[in-house]
């Protein structure tokens, strides 16, 4: 019994994990298809002034 809880929790912790994941894939797609950026205002999927290149090193 303790251990099918202890079991369950762990899946629930997983699927949590999981969906944080996929969360931070989907803000970091909004960021890089929608935000301008700060250098050349452009979007970042079309920057070239090199700004979301030093950006996408902590992403
Ligand atoms: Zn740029």
């Amino acid at each position: 019994m303790c251990h099918r809880v202890a079991v369950s929790r762990t899946t629930i912790l997983l699927w949590i994990l999981a969906l944080m994941a996929l969360e931070i894939q989907h803000l970091k797609w909004i960021w890089w298809e929608y935000w301008d950026c700060r250098g050349c205002s452009a979007k970042h999927k079309d920057c070239a002034c090199g700004a979301t290149r030093t950006w996408l090193m902590f992403l």
